[in-house]
């Protein structure tokens, strides 16, 4: 039966509870990022022509490439430290975010 509970959040989810060292968005605060929202905002009014499916929004399509690769790292770290997949507890999660993750503009 498989665990649907995925141990680790997405790598945007690690991205995002970085500071963005390329544009400074502060943790929990998407990269201020004009260009790759012009991207998106193009690519979802190509697909809102009839008979395509609306474009999902992802959060990841607001993230530095660099904030990116910090996510990515820390996030492999945490796998790394965590057990093998068939030692974990179901449902229960590994990542090390936990202060990251709460860590919004306004605790300091
Ligand atoms: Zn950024």
């Amino acid at each position: 039966m498989p665990d649907n509970t995925p141990a680790f959040p997405p790598v945007h989810v690690y991205a995002l509870a970085h500071r963005c060292s390329t544009c400074g968005a502060e943790p929990g605060v998407p990269c201020d990022a004009p260009r790759k929202e012009a991207d998106f905002d193009s690519l979802a009014s190509i697909r809102a022509r009839p008979g395509r499916p609306q474009t999902e929004w992802h959060p990841s399509q607001l993230i530095h490439a660099r904030r990116q690769d910090v996510g990515a790292r820390h996030r492999n770290r945490d796998v790394a430290s965590a057990p093998p997949p068939e030692d974990r507890e179901p449902g229960r999660r590994y990542d090390t975010l936990g202060d990251l993750r709460q860590a919004g503009p306004e605790s300091s």
